[in-house]
């Protein structure tokens, strides 16, 4: 049996929320994104840097003449420790152009949801929703209903949870998952209530690109139980300052300016770059800062019924790798064609090009899903996570290695080459026109097709 519609609640407009715009946009799909803020594109958030499973997404999409103009491309890191003396360069972004034929290229969070939301049809752009702040969500067998702050309801066939590390869809999904009927107290395919664990906070500070710091110098400072990362850009600079904590927490936290201050107090002195400028004078010139926590970990159930889980929501990477924001762009990647082929399956299976999949197709979709995703998620935020141990000098181990290991380029290729294949593997959009502009000497497994329609 075939459903007679197909509509998808998208709830949060960040940057994953907007990818998965345009994969329900290509494929013809009706949706909606719900967006708690004010606007869509704000400025505020700190820089993000796009790796080439990122970006060669944005360019299927038609994207990457802006993204270029708009970012800059990183090939070499300098590191230094808390006194500034040096620890040698790092090159894994110019390994990545060779096996993958793209620097990684940095961006504000601003200049990305701008270019994400331009380049949407204007029937597109009609279904981005702001003010929309999702409190309650609602799955039965005929299909999902979500209510809004303002008392606005939604009604649709699934539910997208794009809402970022503290997600109200995925909270709601647990209490779907709690109230079904089950014979232990709690369901099997329900998550745990605090899924993350917090052993990093993070500062960020955006400031004027000024000397000693030059437009495209990308540096990094390491030391005992602190470590920050500097992306220069043509006229302002962002540091994020990622702080080991005294306990790790599954706890939120809201900081204030006062801790904003003693943040300052404790780790203003850190050089921001050789030869110059520190945390605390950063911080004295800012444009914006912000102070958050660095959730990490991945659900064990990334959809329950009609509600699936994407980008934050569903893992949440430290940022030492740059890669948090990439994986979730990959996500929508990879439900997207999940859907595809129960859409194609069905419609093939019945000869009509306007059937769609029932509700038992859809939830298998969404179980391959997270198979395909779940092991590069994980593996992805583990490395994250010991970069950031080596980076913050965790242990005598972690210390040696950033000292001793990563300061040798040979061995940064061979450990760039070895997690390459991996690279290489990452889906593009099954149903969607594009042109292959990144090619390195790592082909990639899936490539674009520029003859499906
Ligand atoms: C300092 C720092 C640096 C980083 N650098 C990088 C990097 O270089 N590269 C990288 O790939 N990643 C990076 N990340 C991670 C990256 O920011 C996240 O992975 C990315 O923003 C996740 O996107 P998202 O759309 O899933 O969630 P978010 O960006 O959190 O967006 C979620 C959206 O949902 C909205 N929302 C929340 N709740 C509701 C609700 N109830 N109803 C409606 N809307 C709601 C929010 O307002 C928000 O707009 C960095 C993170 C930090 C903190």
């Amino acid at each position: 049996m075939t459903s007679k519609t197909f509509k998808a609640i998208v709830v949060g407009g960040g940057p994953v929320g907007l990818t998965a715009a345009h994969s329900l946009s290509r494929a013809n799909l009706d949706f909606v994104v719900l967006e708690r803020r004010p606007k869509i594109v704000l400025d505020a958030g700190s820089n993000l840097v796009l790796l080439p499973i990122g970006l060669r997404v944005l360019s299927q999409l038609g994207l990457l003449p802006a993204i270029e103009a708009a970012s800059s491309p990183m090939s070499r890191f300098k590191r230094i420790d808390h006194e500034g003396k040096d620890l040698g360069d790092t090159l894994w972004f110019t390994y990545f152009k060779e096996n993958h034929g793209a620097y990684p290229r940095v961006i504000s969070r601003h200049d990305l949801m701008q270019i994400l939301h331009d380049g949407l049809p204007a029937e597109a752009q009609a279904k981005l929703l702001p003010n929309k702040k999702v409190t309650e969500i609602n799955s039965t067998d005929e299909g999902v209903t979500v209510t809004c702050a303002d008392g606005s309801t939604y009604t649709g066939t699934i539910i997208v949870g794009a809402d970022g590390a503290h997600s109200t869809v995925r909270s709601q999904m647990r209490t779907v998952a709690l109230q079904a009927p089950s014979t232990s107290s709690v369901p099997a395919s329900a998550n745990e209530e605090k899924p993350f664990l917090t052993t990093y906070r993070s500062m960020w500070i955006r400031f004027p690109t000024v000397s000693p710091i030059n437009p495209g110098d990308a540096s990094e400072t390491h030391g005992y139980d602190c470590t920050l990362q500097l992306f220069a850009g043509e006229d302002t600079s962002v540091i994020g300052i990622y702080e080991r904590m005294e306990k790790p927490t599954r706890d939120g936290a809201r900081y204030t300016e006062a801790d904003e201050a003693a943040f300052i107090e404790r780790w203003g002195h850190l050089p921001v770059i050789a030869g110059g400028m520190s945390i605390a004078q950063a911080y004295k010139d800012r444009t914006q800062a912000g102070m958050v926590n660095l959730e990490e970990g991945v659900l064990r159930h990334w959809s329950y019924d009609r509600i699936v889980l994407v980008g934050d929501a569903a893992h949440k990477f430290t940022p030492s790798t740059g890669a948090g924001c990439n994986n979730g762009i990959v996500d929508v990647v990879a439900l997207a064609n999940e859907l595809y082929h129960a859409f194609r399956a069905v419609r093939e299976a019945e000869g009509d090009e306007t059937a769609f999949p029932d509700k038992d197709k859809i939830l298998g979709a969404f179980n391959e899903y997270q198979q395909v995703r779940f092991d590069t998620v994980t593996d992805g935020m583990n490395g994250a996570s010991r970069a950031t141990g080596a980076a913050t000098w965790s242990d005598a181990t972690h210390r040696f290695v950033d000292r001793h290991i990563l300061s040798k380029q040979s061995l940064v290729k061979f450990f760039a080459n070895r997690t390459a294949p991996v690279m290489a593997k990452s889906p593009v959009f099954e149903y969607v026109k594009g042109e292959e502009t990144m090619v390195g000497k790592f082909p990639w497994a899936q490539p674009i097709k520029g003859s499906l329609s």
